[in-house]
């Protein structure tokens, strides 16, 4: 699989669905409340997904159709403000789950100066907020399953790919990397997973096991 700064139409049509785990849900929810293109084609989805379930037996959708719910969609976005707090890098999805700013939640050390706050979700993903200090690496590791990234504030790199405030890294067991945050002042992101990651040296192996990454 591919890096993306966006989220790829399977996991927009789960959520759209409303099938898709609890961490997962949270990414999304929380990227769509900075990405507008995102938020067109999730409005474009679950407009389909509504009309279809108005119209059963099922129906051949008229042509044009997609590109009417998109415009619907478009409109309506344009009236709404986003829903990150004012003043605030916290998106109000995440803002829930926290019960509080990011800059009011309590980090516990991983080492190498990378903090991380582990977020309860009911079910197998595992949610966490990492604290990364401007230029450190995240070793080295791949995947047993999918791994979603959020950046809130600051950025990483990854190989030749830069990510930002608002967008999400999705990858999987085929992505295998060494995300480095940016110069300019700690990266803060939302981290989701549904497996532990696979580290390539000892010494964040042992630490994971205490930390549940
Ligand atoms: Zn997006």
């Amino acid at each position: 699989m591919d890096r993306h700064h966006h989220l790829p139409d399977d996991l927009l049509l789960a959520y759209a669905a409303g099938s898709l785990a609890e961490g997962w849900s949270l990414a999304v929810a929380s990227h769509l409340t900075y990405c507008l293109s995102c938020r067109q084609r999730d409005g474009a989805l679950e407009a389909i997904g509504t009309a279809a379930l108005e119209e059963m037996p099922p129906e051949p959708m008229d042509a044009g159709a997609f590109e009417a719910c998109m415009a619907r969609a478009e409109s309506a976005e344009a009236e709404q403000p986003g829903n990150v707090v004012a003043g605030s890098n916290t998106p109000a999805p995440l803002r829930q789950y926290l019960g509080c700013d990011i800059d009011a939640v309590k980090w516990s050390p991983l080492g190498g100066g990378i903090r991380q706050h582990l977020i309860e979700t009911g079910d197998e993903t595992r949610a966490r907020l990492l604290f990364i200090p401007p230029g450190e690496d995240v070793p080295q590791h791949t995947h047993q399953g999918l791994e979603l990234t959020l950046v809130l504030a600051g950025s990483f790199a990854d190989g030749d790919e830069e990510f930002h405030a608002g967008d999400i890294e999705v990858a999987d067991e085929t992505v295998d990397h060494t995300p480095v945050s940016g110069p300019n002042g700690p990266c803060i992101c939302l981290a989701v997973t549904d497996a532990p990651l696979v580290f390539r040296s000892w010494l964040p192996r042992m630490i994971q096991r205490f930390a549940k990454i």
